[in-house]
């Protein structure tokens, strides 16, 4: 059973990593922006509204991301196996709303994993990745938004003394033994 939070910049390796331990431990990996992009892709309502918001590096409102979470982890394999939250949560009302939802639900967030990375090798990064919300304006305002909205988490969750550094540069192989460390996982 795992409980953690990915958190970090665009580009610092949270869905690679999350993806890993995922599969690795089978544990249900839940990424917003994927999801996000799935919805975007079939043309619903949720991904027509997303869709504006994405393609300006904006974040999608709280309360339709607290929805889509809020669903997700009610499903039963989260029950028994845990999760690995992926770019949520993005915000302090975010946060709030998962510790809300965490107790309710009586399941205690094991741990989060911040995954550090420099600002010259992010951009570097994620021009190089090349998705339909890369290019270097939409880059630079996610960096913005990143810094202003989603980076005061490291100190809400390092208050709650469940923060973990790990630094996201170097092998993958590398970063993901160290996330397994820190997961008490054997590797
Ligand atoms: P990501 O794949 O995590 O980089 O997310 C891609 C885009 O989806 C972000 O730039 C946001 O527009 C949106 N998004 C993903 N997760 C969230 C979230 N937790 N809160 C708000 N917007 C999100």
């Amino acid at each position: 059973m795992i409980r953690v939070v990915f958190l970090g910049p665009p580009g610092a390796g949270k869905g690679t990593q999350a993806e890993r331990i995922a599969r690795k431990y089978n544990v249900p990996h839940i990424s917003t922006g994927d999801i996000l992009r799935e919805a975007v892709k079939e043309g619903t309502e949720l991904g027509k509204i997303a869709k504006s918001y994405m393609d300006k590096g904006e974040l999608v409102p709280d309360d339709i991301i607290i929805g889509i979470i809020k669903e997700r982890l009610s499903q039963p394999d989260v029950k028994e196996r845990g999760f690995i939250l992926d770019g949520f949560p993005r915000t302090l009302a975010q946060a709030e709303a998962l510790d809300k939802m965490l107790e309710d639900l009586s399941m205690p967030l094991d741990r989060v994993i911040y995954l550090n990375v420099d600002d010259e090798e992010i951009v570097k990064r994620l021009l190089a990745r090349g998705r339909a919300d890369d290019t270097e304006e939409v880059i630079r305002n996610r960096l913005r938004v990143y810094r202003e909205q989603t980076a005061p988490l490291i100190d809400y969750y390092s208050e709650k003394c469940i923060l973990a550094e790990v630094y996201g540069v170097g092998e993958i192989d590398e970063i993901t033994k160290k996330i397994e460390e820190f997961l008490g996982l054997e590797g």
